[in-house]
């Protein structure tokens, strides 16, 4: 059994959740297989080398210039002709936009099964045979398995999985292919504009501080990124908080925003809609923070404190500042 994990970068920085799907791939093939891993990009073969210790044998890259930005029909056919030369039974990736839409487009090129946002898989002798998924805002998990013969490709929901450390030795190699022609691509990247940086990407961070409409202005904003600072936790924010202005669009947790999986998520002055719920009831701690005891935010949370954020969190910075210096 052979699995073949996509470890994505951005900006030639490898993600860091990537390496959760090499402790998945070790953990389904144990005994009964190897583990692979696939880089693209304009450094992918420096960026191997973060790869090492975490279950793969072998870290396959593909270098060139062009492959400095996701470019989406070339790497698609840059993974579908490592696919059939390397002949993995499975291809993991993580469930983010990028490897989203990448794997998408090779199960689609492949006829292959895809499986997308798995919290939970299983396995048969080293054969990934399926896995568990998030549905209806994370009230019900469904149980899926593959049905078909041939490959099978899944992406892993970020923070789901930890990435363990795993002694071994791993071998980098370019791996010979045939770079398609850029002229390919019917998408043309024309720029490429970053948000404002935050720590950590909201799908990647392990700590998230999370504002809602409750916070009333931008500027009030600062309470909670001084309180993140403390943390080393990254500010995320409710569609209403998004929509009135008091934060970017890249900060919203939820339906429409995005899902995230930290250890530990404090809301503030955030209700619990539904639609906010579905992108962070998964946090493995989440704390509240409202001043309304009846806010459907307290049936889901671990900690509730129901007091003026304006208060609380202010206090609850200076606390921690306490605690964290000790
Ligand atoms: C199709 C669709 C998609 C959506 N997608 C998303 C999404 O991705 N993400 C998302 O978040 N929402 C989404 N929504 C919106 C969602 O339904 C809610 O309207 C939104 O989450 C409410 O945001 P909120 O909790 O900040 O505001 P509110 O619901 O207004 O809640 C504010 C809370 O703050 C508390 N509060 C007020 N003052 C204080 C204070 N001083 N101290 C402490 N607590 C205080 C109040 O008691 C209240 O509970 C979507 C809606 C639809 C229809």
């Amino acid at each position: 059994m052979k699995i073949l994990v996509f470890l994505e970068q951005r900006d030639n920085l490898l993600k860091k959740s990537s390496l959760e799907a090499l402790g998945v791939a070790h953990r389904i093939v144990q005994g009964h297989g190897s583990v692979e891993a696939l880089i693209l990009g304009e450094q992918a073969q420096a960026l191997c080398e973060q790869a090492q210790g975490f279950g793969a044998t072998t870290c396959h890259y593909v270098q060139a210039p062009s492959l400095r930005h996701y470019q989406p029909l070339l790497y698609k056919e840059i993974l579908v002709q490592a696919i059939k030369q390397l002949q993995p039974d499975s291809v993991l990736g993580m469930t983010t936009p990028l490897s989203r839409d990448l794997l998408t487009r090779c199960a689609a090129a492949l006829k292959a099964p895809l499986l997308t946002d798995l919290v939970d898989i299983t396995a048969q002798e080293g054969r990934l045979m399926g896995g568990k998924k998030p549905l209806y805002a994370g009230k019900v998990l469904a149980t899926l398995t593959y049905e078909t013969q041939g490959v099978k490709i899944a992406t892993l929901r970020p923070n789901s999985f930890a990435a363990e450390k795993i002694p071994g030795t791993m071998t980098i190699q370019a791996l010979p292919l045939e770079l398609p022609s850029t002229a390919m691509e019917k998408i043309e990247l024309t720029e490429v504009r970053k948000g404002k940086s935050q720590k950590a990407d909201l799908t990647e961070a392990a700590r998230i501080i999370s504002g809602g409409r409750a916070l009333a202005s931008a500027d009030n904003f600062a309470i909670l990124h001084r309180c993140a600072e403390v943390l080393g936790a990254t500010v995320g924010a409710s569609r209403a908080a998004v929509d009135a202005g008091y934060a970017t669009h890249d900060m919203q947790v939820g339906q429409t925003g995005k899902t995230v999986n930290p250890t530990l998520y404090i809301a503030c002055g955030i209700s619990g809609a539904i639609q906010h719920l579905a992108g962070m009831r998964t946090s493995k701690i989440i704390v509240a923070i409202n001043k309304d005891p009846e806010a459907p935010i307290f049936s889901i949370a671990d900690y509730g404190i129901v007091a003026d954020l304006f208060e609380a969190v202010p206090l609850l910075t200076e606390k921690l500042q306490g605690i964290l210096k000790e």
